[in-house]
C-alpha cells in the first residue's frame, strides 16, 4: 500500500515549499488509492511552538489536504527511538561519544589540517582489537550512528534521477543527543519505518541528508522508500524564495484573498507538470499525479501567474462561497455584512478583481461609509458640477430605484446642465463611492439602497 507523509517543523507557518510537498505527497497517495499521514517533527524543542503547529494544521485544512493518520508527535515517541538506539548499540550500528563540543570543534579543525574534511574522527568508534578511551566521570554521551566506513549510497530519485554519494563523504552522524532527544536524521529514519512510508517527497535541501538515512534504514534491516527531491522555488530575484523577500507562508496569502483551490493549481504547476495544462482540479490532478514529469530544475515563483490562476477561481467559483470568503474580509475591518448582500453585489464587480480582498475594497462602500479624497474632490467635483449634483439628487427621489430609471435622470440632468457624460458620472463616483473610477455608474447606484445615494450626493 502506497504511503506518503509530510513531515513539517513547528518553527513557523507552513511555508509554501512545505505545502507544495504536501500537495505532492497527498496527490500521489490518493492517485494510488494510498494513504497520507502528517507528522509533526518538534524535536528542535527551542524553536517549536504549539501556535506554529495550530498554524500549520489550520494552513492544511484550508488547502484541503486531508490526512488519514496523525499529527503524530516525534516528542511523544522518545521512547520508541530509545529503543532502537538500544538496540542499535547493541548490534554495533552505533556507540556512544564522549567527545564534547569545545573537543569536537578542535577535531574537525584537526581533521580538516590532515584530511580536508570538517569531520568527526571516530575517536569512540568501537573497532575490532581497538582499545576505546574510558569515558570521562560526569559525560552524558551523545549516541553516534556507525556509518559504513566504505561504499557507495546510491538511489533513483524520483525528481532528480539517479544520485550516488560515497560514504568516504559522510562521517558518523550524532543520531541522539546527550538528553535523550533524537537527531532529525534519525527520527525521520524510525518513523519513517514505523508508518511504512514507501514515497518520501520533500524539499532537495535533504538531499545531502538521505545517504545517512538510507544507512540508518539499511542498519535497521527496513524497507527503504523512494526519495522524490523537489527542487528549491526561487523569487524573482533568482534567490530562494524567503521571509526576507516577500509572502512565504500559505497563511499569509490566505489573508491577502487567495482562493485555496488557486494557490493548490499554482503550487501543484510549480515543478510538475501535465501537457500545457495550466488550470486543473484537484481532482484532475489527483488523476494525473502519478510521480512523473516532476520537474528536475528550480521552479521560479510567479506572482502574476498565481494572481491569474486566483482570478480564474475568483470568476467560477460558487457564487455564494465566494460572497462568504468576502464578507469574512469585510469582517476583518469590522465591517458587517450578510452573505445575502453581499452575494447580489458580487457579480458586477468579480471580473476585474484579482483577490477577494480586492472584491472586498469595491464592496466596503455598500456596507461602511466612504472619505473621498482631496484630490479627487478638487478634480472632480467641480463649481461647474456641483448645482448637477444637487439636481440629481433631487430627481432621484422620484426615480424608480432600477438601473435603467437611473440612468435615464442621470441623462436628463447631464443635458439640463449642458454637462458632458462623464464630468457627472465622475462627480457622482467621488461623492457616493469614493472614488473616480468605478463599473458603470447606472449598476453601481442601484445597489445601494436608494436613500444613501441621495445623503452622500448632499453632503458637503
Ligand atoms: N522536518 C523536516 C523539514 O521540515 C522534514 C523533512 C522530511 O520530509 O524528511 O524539512
Amino acid at each position: 500500500k502506497i504511503r506518503t507523509r509530510i513531515a513539517p517543523s513547528p518553527t513557523g507557518f507552513l511555508h509554501l515549499g512545505t505545502a507544495r510537498t504536501a500537495l505532492y505527497s497527498w496527490a500521489y497517495a490518493r492517485h494510488h488509492g494510498g494513504e497520507f499521514v502528517l507528522r509533526i517533527e518538534d524535536t528542535d524543542v527551542a524553536r517549536s511552538t504549539q501556535d506554529s503547529v495550530d498554524q500549520i494544521l489550520a494552513s492544511m485544512h484550508w488547502l484541503g489536504l486531508e490526512y488519514d493518520e496523525g499529527p503524530v508527535y516525534q516528542m511523544q515517541r522518545l521512547d520508541r527511538y530509545r529503543e532502537v538506539v538500544d538496540q542499535m548499540i547493541a548490534s554495533g550500528h552505533a556507540y556512544r561519544c564522549y567527545t564534547t563540543p569545545e573537543e569536537l570543534d578542535a577535531m574537525k579543525e584537526a581533521e580538516y589540517a590532515r584530511v580536508g574534511k570538517r569531520r568527526y574522527d571516530g575517536t569512540w568508534r568501537p573497532e575490532p582489537g581497538k582499545v576505546l578511551p574510558t569515558p570521562p566521570a560526569g559525560v552524558q554521551p551523545v549516541i553516534r550512528f556507525a556509518n559504513p566506513p566504505d561504499g557507495v549510497v546510491t538511489w533513483d530519485d524520483l525528481c532528480k534521477g539517479p544520485i550516488s554519494i560515497g560514504n568516504k563523504e559522510i562521517d558518523d552522524l550524532i543520531i541522539m543527543r546527550a538528553d535523550g532527544v533524537p537527531t532529525y536524521n534519525f527520527a525521520v529514519v524510525v518513523d519513517d519505518w514505523d508508518m511504512a512510508i514507501t514515497h518520501v517527497f520533500r524539499g532537495d535541501e535533504h538531499v545531502n541528508n538521505t545517504p545517512w538515512q538510507i544507512n540508518i534504514f539499511n542498519a535497521l534491516g527496513a524497507p527503504l522508500p523512494q526519495f522524490g527531491h523537489v527542487p528549491v522555488i526561487l523569487g524573482d530575484d533568482g534567490q530562494k524564495l524567503s521571509k526576507r523577500r516577500g509572502a512565504v507562508s500559505v497563511t499569509a496569502y490566505e489573508e491577502a484573498g487567495y482562493l485555496p483551490e488557486a494557490m493548490l493549481n499554482y503550487l501543484a504547476r510549480l515543478g510538475w507538470s501535465h501537457g500545457d495544462d495550466e488550470i486543473f482540479s484537484r481532482d484532475q490532478m489527483v488523476s494525473w499525479f502519478d510521480g512523473s514529469h516532476l520537474s528536475k530544475s528550480p521552479a521560479q515563483w510567479d506572482a502574476a501567474k498565481l494572481a491569474w490562476v486566483n482570478a480564474h477561481y475568483l470568476k467560477t467559483i460558487d457564487e455564494s462561497r465566494l460572497a462568504a470568503l468576502v464578507a469574512d474580509q469585510l469582517k476583518r475591518r469590522g465591517i458587517d455584512a450578510s452573505v445575502g448582500d453581499v452575494q447580489r453585489r458580487v457579480p458586477l464587480f468579480k471580473d476585474r478583481c484579482t483577490t477577494t480582498v480586492e472584491l472586498a475594497d469595491w464592496l466596503a462602500m455598500y456596507f461602511a461609509d466612504v472619505t473621498p479624497s482631496a484630490e479627487d474632490l478638487a478634480a472632480h467635483v467641480t463649481d461647474a458640477v456641483k448645482p448637477a449634483i444637487a439636481a440629481l439628487a433631487d430627481k432621484l427621489e422620484a426615480t424608480e430605484w432600477n438601473k435603467a430609471a437611473i440612468n435615464a435622470a442621470i441623462k436628463e440632468t447631464i443635458a439640463a446642465h449642458g454637462l458632458k457624460m462623464p464630468q457627472l458620472a465622475h462627480a457622482v463616483r467621488v461623492k457616493v463611492c469614493g472614488r473616480a473610477q468605478t463599473p458603470s455608474i447606472d449598476a453601481v447606484l442601484e445597489l445601494f439602497a436608494k436613500h444613501f445615494v441621495i445623503e452622500r450626493l448632499h453632503r458637503a
